[in-house]
């Protein structure tokens, strides 16, 4: 299935299913939201996920889930631009840094009203699949996995910054599902995002997500993980 341009999709995999977002046609970025498919209260924790593993993700990494849960929703089995490791910048690709771009940051700025930046992408996608309100959608929608987006801080200041990503169609990215999941991916309208976001003026292209169902994941030795083994009594 494809996401269009400048909008989103769901879909789900089942755990110990493989999916796959690959870039088409041309340079894309991707936005990433996953959500325990039986359970929205369980969703993907970008900073856990940073302070596990780094401000970007590769192969073995894992997407960790939110409190109380705090499990590996989906590990990275392939990447494609692992070649590209970190530039002279400081920069490297599928950060979990950067938010999403959203609506509400550019008419604090410049006042725009924008309707297809990725929070918008993804909660519009959320409430179809769901058949709920736009509203409730929103408060499911989460910092993202940016999938091919090329990032990093600068080195003298600390500043986060984006370049144009070295994504090209035929490259991929690739997870196995650790639970069952339910996924939104939104193409951003930044395009490759080399210039700017929340407009219509970028290149923009659809991204492809397959799905490969397997029946024991990896191998035999694959299970799906527990939720965290905390008590959760909190010293009461
Ligand atoms: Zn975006």
């Amino acid at each position: 299935m494809l996401a269009p341009p400048r909008d989103a999709i769901t879909f789900r995999v089942p755990a110990g299913g493989i999916f796959r977002i690959a870039s088409v046609e041309g340079p894309q970025v991707g936005d990433l939201n996953l959500w325990n498919a039986n359970d929205l209260a369980e969703r993907f924790y970008t900073g856990k996920t940073r302070a596990l593993h780094g401000t970007h993700l590769t192969t073995g990494h894992r997407m960790w889930s939110s409190f109380p849960y705090l499990r590996p929703m989906a590990t990275i089995i392939k990447d494609t631009l692992d070649w590209y490791g970190f530039d002279e910048y400081g920069g490297s690709v599928h950060d979990v840094i950067g938010t999403r771009c959203d609506p509400y940051t550019g008419n604090l700025l410049r006042g725009t009203q924008y309707h297809h930046c990725c929070h918008s992408n993804l909660t519009r996608a959320l409430a179809r699949e769901l058949d709920i309100e736009l509203k409730e959608a929103e408060t499911h929608v989460h910092d993202v996995l940016n999938v091919f987006m090329c990032t990093g801080f600068t080195r003298d200041t600390g500043q986060y910054f984006m370049k144009a990503s070295p994504v090209r169609p035929g490259d991929y990215i690739e997870f196995i599902a650790e639970i069952d999941l339910l996924g939104a991916l939104s193409a951003c309208p930044g395009g490759d995002c080399s210039s700017e976001h929340s407009s219509d003026v970028a290149a923009c292209y659809p991204l492809k997500v397959e799905i490969y169902e397997t029946k024991h994941g990896l191998s035999g030795t694959w299970r799906s993980p527990p939720v965290s083994g905390y008590d959760g009594s909190h010293g009461l």
